[in-house]
């Protein structure tokens, strides 16, 4: 990676320490040892290095930190939780650039329950934003497996899905306001409470899903939801992958549209579960190929009609071929307990080797066609692979990954990663899908970006970037 018009050293040094000045002692590390958890990405496929870490406590240290960088064009990397997927929180490895992590911008400013909205700064824990509309009676749905790491901030600027898509949407539908800092260090007031506002270009959602290539979020509106008050979570056998569409289709019809998650599980998903998650265990009596867990809910207190609509539901989806057995929880724990089967599924992928991994979307009608056609195609590539596929089938999204097959060296398996990987892409590409559904670009699907997207769109948000950061300091690199 390269910066126009590095500074020199002396300079450089002199812009160093104004930023350290800036933040104070509690805001600043140098310390090579101190810094490896800010350079390192969870799964440790990016190291990189970084001239300090700087950990801003307002929106106002975050503007002249950045104001500092423009003017002496030095390189910086925002970083949340550190807990995304394509490495695109951790800087490159030449040591140019500086970390701004945002973990001290923690605090939640205001909750209006009769507006439905939380405003909160950009560090907050994506649990704790949870727990303080939960406090208030209310939900804030974005729901992923490292929400007590991540933060608003990250899953803003990764667009982040999670299991509440398909009754809420990404973290972008459940913004209403935005306070961004720019690459040249100016605030972007964008911290509307309102839900309709349509005077001219929506800049909030330039910002969601940018991965900081285009400014810093400092603090967010966000929107909230009644509280769930009843619920129905289901472990269901299928006889075929085709019945999950069908399925889901009847079901959201049928309980007045109250799925809030659909998710496809492999059986060798369960396996690897049973095989390596303690306290798991198969819920129902025989084995089957292809599950679904379903959950149901409704924020009507006292509502029968809920537990009605889904034995209905279930009779009928029987009759109708759809389903061969099913696991019903039968209260919060045994819900859970399902839930942490699902949930168990990419940890439990790690013991059995290496793996490739694959998070894309396709027409959710397509989902059954696009596994099983991936999965043709990769046991004609490499005989033996185990294809570990599951998702959130009722967003069109399918976690397709591949463990190694048995015996076979993890080096082997990994060298053929971008030959495994063009395979699946060409396929969805093929079925007008995309290649990256949840988890964004950062530095590792730079290339797929480029090939894939249309070149128009592509020339389109490289002039955005330039429009915005002419120098290139915000994030360099990533994504564009
Ligand atoms: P980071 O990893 O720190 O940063 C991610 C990107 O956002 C980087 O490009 C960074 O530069 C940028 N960024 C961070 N904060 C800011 C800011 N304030 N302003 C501007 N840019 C910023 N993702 C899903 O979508 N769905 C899932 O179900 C899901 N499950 C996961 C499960 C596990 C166990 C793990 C480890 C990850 C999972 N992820 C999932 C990926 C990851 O958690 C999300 O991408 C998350 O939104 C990242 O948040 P973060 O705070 O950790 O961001
Ligand atoms: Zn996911």
């Amino acid at each position: 990676m390269t910066v126009a018009h590095a500074p020199r050293r002396p300079e450089r040094a002199a812009a160093l320490e104004r930023i350290r000045s800036i933040v104070g002692a509690k805001g600043w590390i140098d310390d090579a040892r101190d810094m490896e958890r800010y350079v390192t990405e969870e799964r440790a496929m990016f190291r990189g290095r970084a001239a300090a870490v700087v950990r801003p406590a307002s929106t106002e240290e975050v503007a002249k930190v950045v104001a500092v960088c423009a003017e002496h064009r030095i390189p910086l990397v925002p970083q949340g939780g550190n807990t995304g997927l394509c490495g695109g929180s951790v800087p490159f490895e030449s040591g140019d650039e500086i970390v701004l992590s945002m973990g001290r911008m923690n605090r939640v400013r205001s909750i209006d329950p009769l507006n439905y909205t939380i405003e909160v700064e950009a560090g907050c824990i994506l649990a704790d934003i949870q727990r303080a509309a939960a406090d208030a009676d209310r939900l804030f749905p974005l729901s992923l497996a490292a929400e007590g790491t991540c933060q608003i901030g990250g899953n803003l600027s990764t667009n982040a899905g999670g299991t509440g898509v398909l009754r809420y949407g990404n973290a972008r539908d459940l913004v209403l306001g935005l306070e961004v800092v720019l690459p040249d260090g100016r605030v972007l007031d964008w911290l509307s409470r309102l839900r309709k506002d349509n005077t001219g270009y929506d800049l909030r959602h330039l910002f969601c899903g940018a991965e900081g290539t285009l400014g810093i979020i400092t603090a967010a509106v966000l929107k909230l939801f009644p509280m769930p008050r009843d619920q129905r979570t289901a472990l269901i056998a299928l006889p075929n992958i085709e019945a999950c569409v069908p399925l889901l289709s009847k079901a959201r019809a049928a309980t007045g549209d109250a799925v809030t998650a659909f998710e496809y599980i492999h059986r060798i998903c369960l396996d690897f579960v049973f095989r390596h998650t303690p306290g798991t265990s198969d819920p129902l009596t025989e084995r089957h190929t292809h599950y679904v867990l379903m959950e149901l809910t409704t924020t009507a207190a006292g509502d029968t009609a809920l537990g009605e609509r889904f034995e209905k539901l279930m009779e009928q989806a029987m009759e109708d071929g759809l389903v061969l057995d099913a696991a019903v929880a039968q209260n919060e724990a045994q819900s859970k307990q399902l839930w942490k089967l699902r949930e168990s599924i990419p940890e439990s992928q790690k013991p059995e080797g290496a793996s490739i991994k694959h998070d894309v979307s396709v027409a959710v009608s397509r989902v059954p066609d696009f596994v099983e056609q991936a999965t043709k195609l990769m046991e004609a590539a490499m005989p033996g692979v185990r294809v570990v596929a599951f998702g959130h089938v009722g967003d069109g999204n399918v976690h397709f990954n591949l463990n190694k097959p048995v015996g076979m060296e993890d080096e082997a398996f990994v060298a053929r990663r971008h030959e495994l990987n063009a395979i699946v892409h060409d396929l969805v590409a093929e079925m007008g899908g995309s290649f990256s559904a949840e988890h964004g670009i950062g530095r590792l699907k730079r290339d797929e970006l480029v090939r894939y997207k249309s070149p128009v769109a592509v020339d389109v948000m490289r002039r955005i970037k330039a429009a915005l950061d002419p120098d290139n300091i915000m994030n360099p690199g990533k994504v564009v």
